[in-house]
């Protein structure tokens, strides 16, 4: 495990006290500011060093194309990549003839902070250069959530002893220079097409350039505006050529002076827009944010995030590293999200290029739940963009031979980019993800206008990919074969339990919203005995059952298969996939991430108490966790059926995934699964909340080292406030009317004039589970040392 060494323990900022170069990739990703249009990785103003510098905007992606050595029917035949476009956040400082440049020279101090409550990331250096001026440097960057095309930075430079010369250089740079070749999967794909300019432009405080993909036909604009204080003679210069604006600022600075830059800018982009559009886009997009001004933009950006904490902060008392952990990932999460607007969650959301920023089924299973609860109309957006690219699904099922919609298990833009088909194509349960998502988020809000005109198609076309997928068997059962669940580490396998459970869901959430909605079902051209069939499948659903050792196996053939060898396998075998082929991993009983633990989680009632303990138990030794979409399941499964530590270490290592860089990857950006699952794994896991036809349950039970949990969630137009302690929870409305739930499997009535008070009755576990020999997640104790102000919560 790789602490980052120098973050404190706060309950509402991720402050890093010192700057180690040794993990900048690392904490760019951790300080990245996004609102889900942009994303700009937390790299430093001057812009080197750098681990990989970073722009996004959301859905902006170069193609490239995907070789086989074999080609095969159906393969896709070009990739998609985000890429990294103009970067806006630099400002060069020049002290004397010394560009401030940390490697050089020395820090006095280096302090960084993500403050989650202003949406802002902050810093400040005093630094004196090789010849020996000494400046103080602070800056305060946000991307904002109120006016989505707009980033802006508050950069101060002022000399500590002596007067100097200074020389500020605020820049727009596009084509970067990037290094990542890796030969790890997860990375990036390496693209070394270049963007072309169209136009560069500096003037007056402006600067802006439009440049084009050479590929993928899309416009992207950047622009930026600047206001300047400093001392009375300044001279500000602008210059520009094809992939630079710049706009230089020099001044003699007395100490007591300083020179103060707000830079606002600016992003758009379009596939479809002229050059003079974007332009002027992006110029009206700054004269907004220059009207509202920098202190206008951090009381908005400061009332968003009021908003949402209020309806969806999670308070912990008891583990202070945790508190800060689940703040940090609803903060990514949101951000992930917010001002997305009909585009998708990539699973690294705008916060670095890993997994070529493509969105995965991560969105609809970990995150969109999450922001279900506590930002629905976000999801009401991410589902929306997959309506959108309902045509390309509808497409990529016919040339599969197969009925209705099939969507892609990786893309950016809606076709499939994913050439390794047995853990993509047949992964079809990503079809039934987004049905999953569709009917919780419609479940949690009643949203039946969403319902009509984009759940309603996306669930009739997934149904319609089931029934034409899937077969009735001799015994009449429902068969959906050769498929590859959550689990990549068992592909192609028939009955895939989770798959068939989420069908199930599927085709049935299919014929209800067509009940509710005839007339949009009639243009969908869905008939009744369409209906009967998905609902016949659906009643007949095959759900294998092992008799022999009494559990479920994860699909038909896999309780028969091989046990992994766990004893031959050494430390640094794992990630398995890194280091055996999938022959082996395919054939064996080795678990890549929680499969069937997963239908556990979603599916409650679909399995009595005892089965959900065998299973646990069961499937525990197998697991191996080498995805960081495991854990937190993990932790859900391990509360409800009472192993309380380990839900409390598997809650831990979620919620520290990216803190702790925990995978090793988190250069590449941050595991929005992972961030989303920490806080699944306190509420549905010590909350023990689950949410099933449209009914809200919970059974709290608390590990130890937890003494208090609070949490709020939005539910049908309601914001609830549960309150849980060692031996009782209290459950109360914020606001809205009466609420029915359950506590403990007991009717409890939720009003806003008092709270609900229950005990919680005690719970018993059966024999601790086994983890693979090295597999254990670490042991969490939450000791809590404030004096250092850091945490040695795990050992
Ligand atoms: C996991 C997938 C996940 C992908 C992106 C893989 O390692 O096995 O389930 O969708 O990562 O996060």
């Amino acid at each position: 495990m790789i602490q980052h060494p120098a973050f404190k323990v706060e309950e509402w900022s991720v402050r890093e006290t010192k700057l180690h170069l040794d993990v900048l990739a690392q904490t760019e990703s951790i300080f990245a500011l996004s609102n889900g249009h942009i994303g700009l990785r937390g790299n430093l103003d001057e812009g080197e060093p750098h681990g990989l510098p970073g722009s996004y905007l959301n859905s902006v992606y170069e193609l490239h194309p995907l070789p086989y050595a074999e080609s095969a029917y159906g393969n896709p035949e070009s990739g998609q990549t985000i890429i990294n476009v103009t970067n806006g956040k630099l400002i060069r400082l020049n002290v004397e003839d010394e560009p401030f440049d940390i490697r050089y020279g020395t820090i006095h101090s280096h302090e960084r902070e993500l403050d989650l409550r202003n949406g802002v990331l902050r810093r400040s250096v005093c630094w004196t250069s090789p010849a020996g001026q000494t400046v103080k440097v602070t800056s305060t960057r946000l991307v904002s959530f109120t006016q989505r095309a707009i980033a802006a930075i508050n950069y101060e430079v002022e000399p500590v002893d002596t007067p100097m010369r200074i020389v500020l250089q605020s820049e727009l740079v596009a084509n970067e220079e990037i290094s990542t070749k890796q030969d790890d999967p997860r990375a990036a794909s390496t693209i070394t097409k270049q963007l072309v300019s169209e136009e560069n432009h500096a003037k007056g405080m402006l600067g802006l350039l439009i440049h084009h993909t050479q590929e993928s036909g899309l416009r992207i604009g950047a622009a930026m505006d600047h206001v300047i204080e400093g001392p009375e003679e300044m001279a500000v210069d602008a210059d520009s050529s094809h992939d630079i604006a710049r706009l230089t600022v020099t001044a003699q600075v007395k100490p007591g002076e300083k020179i103060r830059i707000v830079k606002f800018i600016a992003y758009g982009w379009s596939s479809l827009r002229s050059r003079p559009a974007i332009h002027d886009q992006v110029i009206a997009a700054l004269s907004a944010a220059r009207l509202t001004g920098w202190e206008g933009l951090l009381a908005e950006q400061r009332a968003y995030l009021n908003a949402f904490w209020g309806r969806s902060d999670v308070e912990i008392e008891g583990d202070p590293q945790i508190q800060q952990a689940v703040r940090f990932a609803l903060f990514h999460v949101l951000q992930a999200g917010a001002r997305g607007e009909h585009r998708p969650i990539p699973a690294k959301g705008l916060t670095g290029p890993g997994y070529d920023g493509h969105t995965f089924w991560d969105t609809e299973i970990f995150v969109l739940p999450v922001l279900t609860f506590t930002q629905p109309s976000v999801v009401a957006d991410a589902l929306y963009w997959r309506y959108s690219i309902l045509d390309q699904a509808r497409e990529r099922a016919r040339l599969l031979g197969l009925k209705g919609a099939t969507f892609p298990w990786r893309t950016i833009a809606g076709e499939e980019c994913s050439g390794y088909w047995p853990a993509s194509v047949a992964a079809f349960h990503i079809n039934a993800d987004i049905a999953y998502a569709v009917v919780h988020y419609v479940g949690a809000t009643n949203d039946l206008k969403f319902e009509q005109e984009v759940g309603l198609p996306l669930l009739v076309e997934t149904a319609r990919l089931w029934r034409s997928l899937g077969c009735e068997d001799a015994e009449g059962k429902f068969r959906i074969d050769g498929v590859t669940g959550p689990d990549e580490y068992s592909a192609l396998a028939d009955n895939n339990v989770y798959t068939n459970l989420m069908a199930q869901l599927n085709l049935r959430a299919a014929a209800e919203a067509v009940e509710r909605h005839p007339k949009a079902a009639h243009k969908l051209n869905v008939k009744d005995e369409e209906v009967k069939s998905w609902l016949s499948a659906a009643e007949n659903m095959l759900l294998p059952y092992d008799k022999r050792l009494k559990v479920t196996p994860q699909d038909e053939n896999f309780t028969k298969h091989e046990v992994w060898d766990f004893s031959q396998t050494k430390k640094d075998d794992y990630p398995l996939f890194l280091h055996y082929h999938y022959v082996h991993l395919y054939r064996k009983q080795v678990v890549k991430q929680a499969d069937l633990v997963l239908a556990m989680q979603l599916f409650s009632s679909a399995f009595s108490a005892e089965l959900k303990a065998r299973n646990f138990a069961y499937y525990e030794p197998l697991t191996v966790r080498d995805s960081s979409l495991s854990a937190s399941t993990q932790a859900v499964l391990a509360a409800e059926v009472g192993h309380l530590q380990l839900a409390y270490d598997y809650l831990g290592e979620a919620a520290l995934m990216d803190l702790y860089n925990l995978e090793h990857n988190t250069q590449d950006g941050l595991h929005m699964a992972s961030l989303a699952g920490s806080w699944t794994a306190l509420v549905a896991g010590l909350g023990g909340l689950r949410c099933q036809d449209g009914s809200l349950t919970f059974a709290p039970h608390l590990s130890k080292g937890i003494t208090r949990l609070v949490f709020r969630i939005c539910f049908k137009g309601r914001c609830l406030l549960v309150e849980i302690k060692p031996g009782e929870a209290s459950y109360r409305l914020l606001d809205g009317d009466p609420l029915q739930t359950w506590h403990h499997g007991q009717k409890i009535t939720l009003s806003t004039k008092e709270a609900t008070t229950r005990p919680i009755p005690p719970i018993k576990a059966g024999a601790p589970p086994r983890q693979p020999a090295g597999r254990a997640p670490a042991h969490r104790e939450a000791v809590y040392d404030s004096s250092s102000g850091s945490s040695n919560s795990m050992s």
